[in-house]
């Protein structure tokens, strides 16, 4: 038998390529002995491999080139990488939700786990796509979902690497690739996410920087995404001001916006039923959530209980001058002129609920979830998004008062709105006047993403510019294909 050299060598160096994309699957989904051995890998990497550059340019280029490769290959090569995506945030969930958790110092190492793997079993992807098709006398018209190309996202540090494996699935389900910006308090568990992402599906696919990251971000960065040429959509996640900058970009925006989702509990609430769930949503992840129950409206007549039932629940109680000590500690005044307004401090915000009751002067078991406690409705935790485990009870006069001032809490965000009620026609009020993209009955914030309710999940809710819980079709462009006459096989035959 003749040997073929050119052949062999061939064989030779596809065998060699294999072994080595096996080898860097296997170490990114390996878990090093500890979360900080993973970051001295983040950090000697090159720039300009796996996804990690050092400006917004190359980032974005590099981007468009794998937008230019995935557009070649078949959709069940999207599903393919989003399993990858999906099996390393579900593998590697223990070890990346400590690096956030020691990297961003806020929130619950628990539940910071817990999102990455959530997120990798339940985010859509492409099982989400739909075509829609209109066959008449006419013929035949197909309406197909295609993508925007190179997406520019910005993440927030209340879910860094949370956010981005969500967007990354929804955006590459959609055939996009995406260049993320992320909050600069949570960029190395970022950094780390998308090198392992993008390793493992290089590895497999060939196709390197569909997630890319700009490394060292900042508010100029974010400006060169959202002025980007190549840069065909741009889709937010955090507060006010970045939601202002993208709306004022002048490009194409997704904004996924901030709350301050206000609960009413009315006479007719399961109050026990009301107060397990005001906890377990307030308490995640120590009330990071965008969608997270932050004050709470009660009819007069069923204060007293409520109160009762909290405590009955586990939560502790709070006295006012125990609460005007957490206050002092806990909000400041921010912004001038007309946009002066109290925001969280740094040092309690995404606290556990024993360091914001040491605050106010209270020594409780650790275990406790939520401190809460009576206030006026203008108390600076009724009007500010104040993400910590503390919850403000408001006594109201009727249902009425209840939703008044819910809505003036929620600041027309259009957010989220939560009610506790047996009374179908006091849940249909509030859902009209309070006007919010979610709006949730009987059940904790995260039911309407899915987490205990029907439905879908997603961390990037766009409020401001509609899409609502987003999904792979926020992220397409409608498309449609005209056969004129031809393949309406139902009518008459007459004129063929
Ligand atoms: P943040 O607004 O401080 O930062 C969010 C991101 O925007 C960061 O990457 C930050 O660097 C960037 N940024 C801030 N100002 C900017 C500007 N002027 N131009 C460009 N980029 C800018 O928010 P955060 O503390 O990281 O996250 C918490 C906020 O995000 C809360 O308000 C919360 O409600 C909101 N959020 C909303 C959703 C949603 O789905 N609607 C989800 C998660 C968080």
């Amino acid at each position: 038998m003749q040997i073929n050299e050119n052949l062999i060598r061939s064989v030779v160096e596809q065998v060699l390529s294999e072994v080595r994309g096996k080898q860097a699957v296997a170490s990114s989904s390996a878990a090093p002995s500890s979360a900080a051995s993973n970051s001295a890998t983040t950090s000697s990497l090159a720039m300009g491999r796996f996804g990690l550059f050092s400006n917004a340019d190359d980032a974005v280029r590099s981007a468009r080139t794998a937008f230019e490769q995935l557009r070649e290959r078949p959709i069940a090569d999207r599903k393919k990488i989003i399993d990858h995506i999906r099996r390393i945030s579900i593998e590697n969930c223990v070890e990346l939700g400590t690096m956030e958790m020691e990297e961003t110092k806020i929130g619950r190492l628990e539940h910071k786990i817990a999102k990455l793997k959530t997120l990798g079993e339940r985010t859509p992807g492409v099982e989400f796509l739909k075509t829609e098709c209109f066959s008449g006398d006419y013929g035949l018209a197909v309406i197909e979902h295609a993508p925007f190309g190179v997406i520019g996202a910005i993440t927030p540090v209340t879910h860094s690497l949370p956010t981005i494996t969500g967007n990354a699935v929804s955006m590459i389900a959609g055939g996009n690739a995406v260049v993320v910006n992320p909050h600069p308090s949570g960029r190395k568990v970022a950094a780390e996410g998308v090198r392992r992402f993008n390793q493992a599906i290089h590895a497999d696919l060939g196709i390197d920087n569909l997630i890319s990251l700009i490394c060292e971000p900042t508010l100029e960065t974010a400006q060169q995404l959202f002025k980007h040429r190549s840069v065909a959509l741009i889709c937010v996640t955090g507060g006010p001001a970045v939601a202002r900058a993208a709306l004022n970009s002048g490009k194409r925006a997704v904004v996924a916006g901030p709350g301050n989702p206000p609960v009413v509990v009315d006479e007719t609430a399961d109050l026990d039923h009301a107060a397990r769930c005001i906890i377990q949503g307030a308490a995640y992840d120590n009330n990071l959530l965008c969608i997270a129950e932050k004050e709470v409206f009660v009819v007069g007549s069923v204060f007293d209980a409520m109160m009762s039932a909290m405590e009955r629940a586990g939560a502790v109680r709070l006295i006012a001058s125990e609460i005007d000590r957490l206050t002092q500690a806990a909000l400041q005044v921010v912004g001038e002129g007309a946009d002066k307004h109290y925001g969280a401090k740094k040092e309690l915000l995404g606290q556990d609920a024993v360091k914001l009751a040491a605050a106010a002067g209270r020594t409780i078991d650790p275990k406790v979830e939520l401190v809460f406690g009576e206030t006026t409705s203008d108390h600076p935790f009724v009007q500010t998004e104040q993400m910590m485990p503390f919850v403000p009870f408001v006594r109201c006069r009727d249902f009425d008062e209840a939703v008044r001032l819910a809505q003036q809490a929620e600041h027309g965000y259009r957010h989220t709105s939560i009610i506790h009620s047996r009374n179908v026609r006091n849940m249909t009020k509030m859902g009209r006047l309070m006007d919010t993209t979610l709006f949730v009955k009987n059940g904790p914030c995260m039911a309407s993403l899915g987490l205990g309710g029907e439905g879908y999940l997603s961390f990037s809710i766009a409020g401001p510019t509609g899409e609502g819980v987003t999904t792979p079709l926020t992220f397409t462009r409608e498309r449609r294909c005209s056969l004129i006459e031809d393949l309406h096989v139902l009518g008459g035959i007459s004129h063929l």
